[in-house]
């Protein structure tokens, strides 16, 4: 599958905000965003123009897809999901990508970040209700566990993962068993779930010209 291979804080600096993409360098000082927060490219440094209309639905999307790490294609079958269903659109958008295996995983704090999160999913080392599932776009059911394989369990990445997400709050809709690295989902997420500044209505605008 095709997927983003240039330098992720670029993606950061484009869109003007943190989206926590490189896990614990993100907190630190390190960041690009502390350090250059300005669009990159040659004219980067000039005045970053402020994104209305077209442009501001444009960048809404842009971050969304960014933030879950989602390439066009998908993100718009998203969108079709979403608008299929009953509803909000802009808010089931926004509850199908929370959903996903690879956020549900960095959600419970076993992947510094969405990307190494969804590395854990496709090297298998996520079982859900007990089944490997390498597919990071599946999307877990109410009830559903989603566990570290035993075999997996001493691996560094995910120990460095837990240790560092015990600032990370789990959002109410999982529960996390951090001794046998396993979760659970309890309840569906909502929209207040999602506590990173999005205005969802922006791309719901975009996709409907
Ligand atoms: Fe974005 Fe993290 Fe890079 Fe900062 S360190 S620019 S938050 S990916």
């Amino acid at each position: 599958m095709a997927r983003y291979r240039e330098a992720v804080c670029r993606l950061c600096r484009r869109e003007g905000v943190k989206l926590f993409l490189k896990g614990q360098r993100c907190l630190t000082d390190k960041c690009a965003i502390e350090k250059r927060n300005f669009v990159p490219g040659q004219h980067g440094k000039a005045r970053r123009p402020k994104a209305v209309g077209y442009g501001m639905q444009l960048r809404e999307k842009q971050k969304v897809r960014r933030l879950y790490g989602i390439l066009e294609k998908q993100f718009r079958g998203y969108f079709e999901k979403a608008e299929a269903k009953k509803g909000m659109t802009g808010e089931n958008l926004l509850l199908l990508l929370e959903r996903r295996l690879d956020n549900a995983v960095y959600r419970l704090g076993l992947g510094v970040s969405r990307a190494e999160s969804r590395l854990l999913v496709r090297h298998g080392h996520i079982l859900v209700s007990g089944r490997k599932v390498n597919i990071p776009s599946y999307q877990v059911s109410l009830g559903q566990e989603i566990a570290v394989r035993e075999s997996s369990r001493k691996m560094a990445s995910i120990q460095r993962a837990l240790d560092l997400s015990g600032g990370r709050s789990v959002p109410p809709w999982l529960e996390l068993d951090r001794e046998n690295m396993k979760g659970r989902m309890v309840s569906q997420p909502k929209r207040e779930d999602v506590s990173f500044d999005i205005q969802e209505q922006a791309i719901v605008e975009l996709y409907s010209k």
